[in-house]
């Protein structure tokens, strides 16, 4: 008879609005995939597929207090739209990628700037800069029946009530179909995957104490306090 040697770890689940709770499986983050810095540069932005990270399922929280990370003295909001999963896809066409989504919440891709700044230099992986506990904060699911698929709507992120982000979800590089369409022919996505899409300009740094507010017109918003 085989046996777990210990306890397997508790799934990461998120409450869902209308009932019900969302287990967490995996966690892919989409790099800048607003045009902002990338047109006042003079590029193209939409030339180069998109560029795709992940963290771990158990850095998403829904707790309303983040303890400050270890081992920066960088560390940065990035209020995004997050994409929930919801059945199983590979090589999803653009034009199906609704079917396999559940739903949408809003979330904070916390990153610890300066590891990831010295990782970039020295062309190392990222992950500890982007993966550690707590970072990905994100608020209740909301299912596509509810509020369907929204393609416009603006993005904003204040911190203590002042605000340092607003876009339009509409100006993202790539769109969520674009984004599950193409993660589905890298990956095998399934139920619980969730998408951060990415964050407009206005990134900066947070400290304790901080309250942070993220909210995406359509879908919901979210806080936490840096504790
Ligand atoms: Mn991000």
């Amino acid at each position: 008879m085989t046996y777990f040697v210990f306890p397997p770890s508790a799934p990461t689940v998120l409450p869902v609005s209308g009932g019900g709770l969302l287990p967490v499986r995996r966690v892919f983050c989409v790099g800048r995939n607003y045009p902002d810095h990338v047109r006042e540069m003079g590029n193209d932005p939409a030339r180069e597929p998109p560029v795709f990270f992940t963290k771990p399922a158990d850095a998403v929280t829904t707790r309303p207090t983040i303890p400050f990370p270890p081992a920066t003295d960088n560390l940065h909001y990035e209020g995004e739209l997050v994409v929930v999963i919801g059945r199983d896809g590979r090589s999803v066409p653009e034009a199906a990628a609704k079917d396999i989504i559940f739903g949408y919440t809003v979330g904070c891709d916390l990153t610890r700037r300066d590891l990831q700044t010295a990782a970039k230099k020295a062309g190392q992986p990222w992950d500890m800069g982007k993966a550690f506990d707590f970072s990905a904060p994100v608020g209740v699911v909301h299912p596509a029946d509810e509020i369907g698929h929204p393609a416009k709507g603006t993005i904003r992120l204040s911190v203590n009530g002042a605000e340092k982000q607003r876009g339009d979800i509409a100006d993202m590089i790539w769109s969520v179909p674009e984004i599950v369409s193409c993660l589905s022919g890298l990956v095998h996505l399934a139920p619980g995957d969730l998408i951060f899409t990415g964050t407009p300009a206005g990134v900066g740094r947070l400290f304790k104490g901080d309250r942070v507010e993220i909210a995406v017109e359509g879908v919901t918003s979210h806080v936490f306090t840096v504790v």
